[in-house]
C-alpha cells in the first residue's frame, strides 16, 4: 500500500505533537507533505527533519532566516507568511490536520478544505466563527470532515445508523476545569498561572484558559450544532470531573450510547486518521475498577457565564458566534498578559456581542472575507472593553 500523504497545520502545538507522535510510530504508513507553525522555527525545523517533511512553512516572517539556517542542506522546501501556510494547506495530501489555534486558522483551514480531501478538524474556532460558510466550503469542495475535539469525535463514534430523528439529545461532558467548585469571589482572584493548569488534559494555553472559564464548552456546543443533526435545544452539557466519558448520545427508545477513553487526544486523532478502520494507539487503557467512581453534576452558568453567553450567541445567530469567538480570543490574550481579571473575560465577550449588535448589526457573513472582517471589528470592540474594564472584575 502507498503511504498516506499527510499535512499538519499547527504542527508545533499540542494537537500537532500528538498527531506526529502517532505518525512517527508507523513511519512507513505515512508521507509528511507539509508541516506549519506560527513562530517557533526551532521546533518546526526539528519536526520537519524528524518526520522527513517535504515542506515547512512558518507564519512569522521574522523567523524565516532562522528556519532557513536550520534546514539548510536538508532539501526541505521552506517558506514564510500567512500565504505560505495556505500554500502548505493546498499541497495535495490525503489527510490534513487543522490544528492552528483560533481564527488565525480560518484561511489555512479553508485552503485545506478547497482540495477536497480528509480534514481532521481540531480548530473548533473555525466552525464557531465561520459556521455555515465553512460547511458550504466543505460541501462545495467535496471534502470529508472528521471532528477531532474529543467530545465530537465521541459523538461521531456513538451516532448509530438509525435515522437522525431518532436522536433525542446529545450531551457533551466538561471536566469543569481547575476552578469547578470555586466561589465567584474566589474566581475573581484567579491568576494566569493558575488557569494554565488543567486537572486532566495537557493542551495549548488558549484552550486551557477556555476550559477554565468553560468558554471551551460553549464553543463546543456551537461546534456540535454545526456538526450533528440536532437543534440547539437538544445539546446538553454535563460536568464530569474525571473526563472519561466524553459524550452521550440519547436515543428515542431510551438508549444512551457513551464514548469513553482516557483523556488523551491521541485517541480521537487516531480515529480520524484510521477511519473507517481503527489503528493501534498507546493511550492508557481504562481500568474502571481502579477508577471506581465516575461522577456527574450540572454546569453552573452563574459562576461560569461563558456557557450562557455562548448559547445565547448561537440562538442570536448571524455574526454573534463570530464576535463571541474573536472577543474571547482577545480577552484570553489580555488575561494571560495580566491586563484583565479572570471574570472580566466573559464580561468583555458579552459586551462585545451587545455592542456589535447595536453598532454593526447582525447580518450573517456570507463569505470568508466577511467573516474575517467581522472578526477584526469584534477584536477592536473587545480591545475597547478590555481597556474600559481593566482588571476590575
Ligand atoms: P497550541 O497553542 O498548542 O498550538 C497551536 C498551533 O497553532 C501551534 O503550532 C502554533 O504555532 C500555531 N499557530 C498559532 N498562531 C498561528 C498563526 N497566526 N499562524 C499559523 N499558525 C499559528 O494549541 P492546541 O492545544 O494544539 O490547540 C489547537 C487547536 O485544537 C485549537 O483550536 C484547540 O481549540 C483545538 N483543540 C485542542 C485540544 C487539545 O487537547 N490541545 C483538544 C480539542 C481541540
Ligand atoms: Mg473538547
Amino acid at each position: 500500500m502507498q503511504p498516506r500523504k499527510v499535512t499538519i497545520l499547527g504542527a508545533t502545538g499540542s494537537i500537532g505533537e500528538s498527531t506526529l507522535d502517532l505518525i512517527g510510530r508507523s513511519p512507513d504508513d505515512f508521507e509528511v507533505v507539509a508541516l506549519t507553525a506560527g513562530a517557533n522555527a526551532t521546533k518546526l525545523a526539528e519536526l520537519a527533519i524528524r518526520h522527513r517533511a517535504k515542506y515547512a512553512a512558518i507564519s512569522e516572517t521574522a523567523q524565516y532566516p532562522l528556519l532557513k539556517e536550520l534546514l539548510a542542506g536538508t532539501g526541505i522546501e521552506i517558506s514564510a507568511g500567512e500565504a505560505a501556510i495556505c500554500e502548505a494547506a493546498q499541497r495535495p495530501a490525503d489527510w490534513i490536520m487543522a490544528s492552528i489555534v483560533g481564527a488565525a486558522g480560518l484561511r489555512p483551514t479553508f485552503a485545506a478544505v478547497s482540495q477536497g480531501s480528509c480534514i481532521a478538524l481540531a480548530n473548533k474556532e473555525c466552525l464557531v466563527s465561520a459556521g455555515e460558510v465553512f460547511l458550504s466550503a466543505v460541501k462545495e469542495a467535496g471534502a470529508t470532515l472528521f471532528p477531532v475535539d474529543s467530545e465530537h469525535s465521541g459523538v461521531f463514534q456513538a451516532i448509530d445508523p438509525s435515522p437522525s430523528d431518532c436522536i433525542e439529545a446529545i450531551t457533551l461532558t466538561a471536566s469543569g476545569g481547575p476552578f469547578r467548585d470555586w466561589s465567584i469571589d474566589r474566581l475573581k482572584t484567579v491568576r494566569p498561572e493558575q488557569a494554565l493548569k488543567h486537572p486532566n488534559w495537557s493542551m495549548g494555553p488558549k484552550i486551557t484558559v477556555d476550559s477554565a472559564t468553560l468558554m471551551n464548552k460553549g464553543l463546543e456546543v456551537i461546534e456540535a450544532f454545526h456538526l450533528f443533526p440536532v437543534g440547539a435545544d437538544q445539546l446538553r452539557i454535563l460536568v464530569h470531573p474525571q473526563s472519561v466519558i466524553h459524550c452521550l448520545v440519547h436515543y428515542c427508545d431510551g438508549s444512551v450510547l457513551a464514548q469513553m477513553s482516557a483523556p488523551d487526544m491521541r485517541t480521537p486523532i487516531a480515529y480520524s486518521l484510521a477511519w473507517p478502520e481503527r489503528m493501534a494507539c498507546p493511550t492508557e487503557r481504562l481500568d474502571l475498577a481502579r477508577l471506581s467512581q465516575l461522577t456527574f453534576e450540572a454546569a453552573d452558568e452563574v459562576r461560569f457565564p461563558a456557557l450562557r453567553i455562548a448559547r445565547e450567541a448561537l440562538q442570536t445567530g448571524g455574526t454573534a458566534p463570530t464576535v463571541l469567538n474573536a472577543a474571547n480570543e482577545i480577552a484570553v490574550e489580555r488575561f494571560l498578559a495580566g491586563q484583565i481579571g479572570f471574570m472580566t473575560i466573559p464580561k468583555v465577550v458579552e459586551a462585545a456581542i451587545e455592542a456589535s449588535i447595536s453598532e454593526i448589526g447582525m447580518t450573517r457573513a456570507a463569505t470568508l472575507d466577511e467573516v474575517i472582517e467581522t472578526d477584526r471589528a469584534a477584536r477592536r470592540l473587545a480591545e475597547r472593553f478590555c481597556g474600559a474594564y481593566g482588571s476590575s472584575s
